[in-house]
Parts: C-alpha cells; structure tokens; sequence
C-alpha cells in the first residue's frame, strides 16, 4: 500500500483547536493498527519558531533532532505517541529559502521562478518527502491559519494538487471550522461555516468531512444545513464540543463514527480501534480528586499556551498518581516590580516549578521563589532557566558567593556561575543556533535524579546558551549542591540540594517527552513528592 494522507484545514477563526483535532485523527487512525506521521505547515515567513516570542505564539517545541516547531507538533506526539522530526514543520521561511537559494545557484537556468509550480512543487515535496521517510501508513498534514488567508493560498493550492495526483482514495479533505452561538437565543449559527466551506471550494478543494467546533453538542438542524451546503451527507459532518479535557477529543469523534469514516474513505480496511488504556488514562484523570498546588513561577504567565508542554506533564504525572495538579501562576517580573511577598504567593504551595525563560525581567522574583522553595524544604523543580537561577540561588545564599550571577545577565558579575556555552561564543546568528535536542545523559548513582529515572543512561531535549560554569562545581558542591547527572561531553545537566524533599534542577526540558501513558519520570518524582 503507498501512503494515504488526510489534510486539514480550519475555518472561520483559527485557535479553535485544529491541532487536537487532527492529532484525534491520528490517533483513531493509529488506534486501528494503521502507523501515522503528522505535518504542521505554518504559513509564516519564520524558518522556524525559535525566533518568535512564545507570548504571541505560544510554547517553542523541541523535536528529538533539534527542531524549533509549533506547540501542534507537542499535541501529536502526546497523542500519538511517536517522536517527530523537525521536517514535520514546514514554514513559508523553509520553502522560500530553498526555493531561492536553488535559484541563486543557477538550477532554474533560463526559467522564470513562480510560485506556481516551484513554490508548490516545493511544498509538495516537502509532505511527501515525511511520508517516505517514515513510511507511515497515514500523513496527516494540518494547515495553519484559517481557508482565506492570503499566506496560506500556495499551501492549499498544493493540498489541491496532491489530491489529483495522489488519486481520490488516498486523500481525505477535513475542514474544522467554527460553529458560533448567539447569545440572545442560543441559536447555533452555521452561516460562517458555509462561508468558508465556499471558500475552500473557490480554492478548488471539497472537503470530505466537516468537524463542526461549539460549545454544546451541534444541533441536528445545524448538522442538516452545513451538510447540505458542504455537499455531504449527514454522517460526515461531526461536532466537535466542549469537553473537559482535550484528551477526550478522539473518544468524542470516535463516538461519532469519524474514525471509521476516515478509514472507508482512505480505502483502508476497518478495524475495531483499540481504546482501552486511552480511556482509562481520562478516567484516571476525571477521577482524581485530591488536589496538589503547584505554584509556576515566570514571566509568560499571560498566556498559559507559552508552557503547553510543562502542563501537559503535570497532568501526565497527576493522572498516574491520582491527584490533580492545581496551578497557581506566579508572575516573576509582577513580583519585582510591584516589591510583592514571594512567601504570600507561595502560601500553601505543594510544589514550586521555576519556568524556562531569557532574559533579565523577572530574574529576581524567580530567584526569591527558589530561595523560598530551598528555605521551607517544599519540593521544587527548576527548568532550563529554572535550573540556571538554582544555580545562582545557591551560589549566592548558600556559598557565599555575593553577586553571583549568569552571564545572560550580568555579564560582568564577579561570580559567573552560568556562564555561555563555549560553541556558542564564536556565534553572530540568533536563529537555530541554540544547543537543540536530544543529548544522552549520564545519570550518577545514589542521586535522586537516577532513583527517579531508575537507569544510568538517559536522553532528554536541550534549547539554551548557558550552561553551568564548572570553575565554580567545587565551591557550589561544599555548600550543598550535587551535580546529578552529567552529558556525555561533561555539561551540568542535572542538579540537587542535599537535606530536601525534592529539590531537582534540570537543564533540559523532560515536559517535551512525557507521554499521557508514559509521564516524564522528573514530573512524576515531583508530583509525588507534593502529594505526600
Ligand atoms: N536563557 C537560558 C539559556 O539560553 C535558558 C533557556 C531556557 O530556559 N530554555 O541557556
């Protein structure tokens, strides 16, 4: 069989959860035996998302292969349960790049360079390039943005060619678009999702289903119009409603018969889908009752999307051990600024994470979170940054080392205990220059950090610049500090405080590989530690 792909597009307004939707497809496809990749195509002209701040864009996510992708591509790997590559993010910046850089080169000699084909054959090429590396059975490929927007048209425009090339039975066409109610009479309100139905169709692509987002179960009178002007019948438009968690998404169109829907039309055999550990994960979540506080501190706490992946984890972790993580967001640069009391914010906290970040604002609230942490024995967990400032934390109020800092912001602290990594002096280019992805890590034994992991050899995903200076190991370890695991070229990866309940700092990012079914060992030693 050669691959089969399933493109989805959204409509009306974008944020509506078009990345759930289409890791749901995925993991019902999945569910069924069928192996799956999944494309996010993001029509900026960014190469990539490691340049663009995570309060507009939400979290930066980092593949195995050091890739800085869209949060979609964390959706998909949790839910199905795969590592992607970073060539499962196409941008606008990636194809034009390549586009004119080969023209630069002379390869279109005496041609004029168009967006149709180059652009297009570009992109296209790009999709099917995942689709035979990893030979998946199914490609899911997400668009971004809404049907209608103007960066977008080239990618649709190949959407469009690849269904005529691929054939009709090895393409599906999904469009996820809003259904919104009027307040005054409750009225669901199909008018926009005809609009970009229309659209779509101007564009030259009919959509095969129709995933209808609202608040409450779509009415069947909504159902019968959208179908009727989307030219489907009625089994093909599903609603996508309001659920508690996210992780019920697939169960809900599963419920609905999407699934096997997208399986006929692919031409695939229908296979009854295996749910069971999926199902009671949520059930484990829904059932969990006691609470654990959990205080984040950081200076993105505005928009919760910029830590996806940290509070993914939590959950992860929660649902194993039956508690709910509870977060209590603490605003770093807020604490600073308005001179507030870390220890009344902290108040009844179960666990105190400090946040990634760059840069100077909120550094000395995050500081004061972790001294607080240390002091009153309350377990906590520094990430990257986090695990950075630890280092400074320590360094200055418990090795007596006054002033000390890390070089990203002061660069003329007399201590630097966080000090740029060596490779990274020589360089000028801010974009993908990073120390990005997975690395192994030798855990030491007797640490909390192997006790955790229960093995010597581990690999979790970097992005930083800094790293812990280790002229000053001696110095940090006689005041309590023990390294926990080092790379395998000798960098500080890992980082403990002796006497504590739980105090663990990690230069890499373990939220990026915690699975629903497989939570990241450092989040579960955390919440554990906060339950008891
Ligand atoms: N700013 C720090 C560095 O570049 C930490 C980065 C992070 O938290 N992801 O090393």
């Amino acid at each position: 069989m050669g691959g089969k792909f399933v493109f989805v597009t959204g409509g009306v307004l974008s944020g509506i959860g078009k990345g759930i939707t289409t890791a749901s497809i995925g993991f019902l496809l999945k569910a069924r035996g069928y192996s799956v990749t999944a494309i996010k195509i993001d029509p900026y002209l960014n190469v990539d998302a490691g340049t663009m701040n995570p309060y507009m864009h939400g979290e930066v996510y980092v593949t195995e292969d050091g890739g800085e992708t869209d949060l979609d591509l964390g959706h998909y790997e949790r839910f199905l349960g795969i590592n992607l590559s970073k060539k499962n993010n196409i941008t606008t910046g990636q194809v034009y790049m390549k586009v004119i850089e080969a023209e630069r080169r002379g390869d279109y000699l005496g041609q004029t360079v168009q967006i149709i084909p180059h652009i297009t054959d570009e992109i296209k090429r790009r999709i099917r390039e995942v689709a035979r590396e990893t030979g998946a059975d199914v490609t899911l490929v997400e668009i971004g943005g809404t049907v209608g927007d103007i960066e977008g048209l080239p990618f649709l425009e190949a959407v469009r060619q690849m269904r005529i090339e691929e054939g009709p039975d090895n393409t599906v066409a999904v469009h996820v678009a809003l259904v919104p109610v009027l307040t005054t009479t409750g009225e669901q309100k199909t008018k926009p999702v005809q609009h970009s139905v229309q659209e779509l169709r101007r564009i030259g692509i009919q959509p095969d289903a129709i995933v209808a987002r609202c608040p409450r179960p779509l009415e069947p009178e909504a159902r019968r119009k959208i179908a009727l002007y989307a030219s489907l019948p009625e089994e093909a438009v599903f609603s996508d409603h309001d659920v508690e968690l996210t992780y019920e998404v697939p169960l809900l169109l599963e419920e609905q018969g999407l699934g096997s829907y997208i399986v006929r039309r692919l031409g695939l055999e229908d296979r009854a889908p295996d749910l069971e550990a999926w199902k009671g994960f949520v059930d484990r979540m829904k059932a969990a009752s006691r609470r654990v506080r959990v205080s984040m501190v950081g200076k993105y706490t505005k928009l919760r999307d910029s830590y996806l992946s940290i509070i993914e984890a939590l959950k992860h972790a929660g649902a194993a051990l039956g508690v709910r993580p509870e977060l209590n967001w603490v605003e770093a640069s807020e604490v600073e600024r308005r001179k507030l009391d870390i220890t009344e914010m902290l108040e009844g906290s179960d666990a105190v994470i400090v946040l990634p970040g760059f840069g100077a604002r909120g550094v000395e609230g995050k500081l004061e979170a972790i001294r607080f942490a240390r002091e009153t024995n309350t377990p906590f967990l520094g990430i990257c940054y986090g695990m950075q400032l630890a280092v400074v934390e320590i360094a200055r109020n418990a090795a007596g080392l006054e002033g000390a800092h890390t070089t990203e912001v002061n660069p003329d602290t007399p201590h630097p205990v966080i000090d740029l990594l060596e490779e990274q002096r020589r360089i000028d280019r801010l974009g993908g220059t990073m120390r990005l992805g997975a690395y192994p890590i030798k855990l030491y034994k007797g640490t909390l950090v192997h006790s955790l992991y229960g093995r010597e050899l581990v690999a979790e995903r970097h992005r930083h610049r800094y790293e812990v200076n280790p002229r000053y190991l001696d110095r940090l370890e006689a005041a309590g500090m023990r390294v926990a695991g080092v790379s395998l070229d000798g960098r500080v990866e890992f980082i403990e405080f002796k006497d504590h309940r739980f105090f663990v700092g990690t230069q890499p990012h373990p939220e990026f590989k915690s699975r629903p079914l497989e939570p990241s060992p450092i989040f579960l030693g955390l919440i554990k530690a906060a339950a008891r």
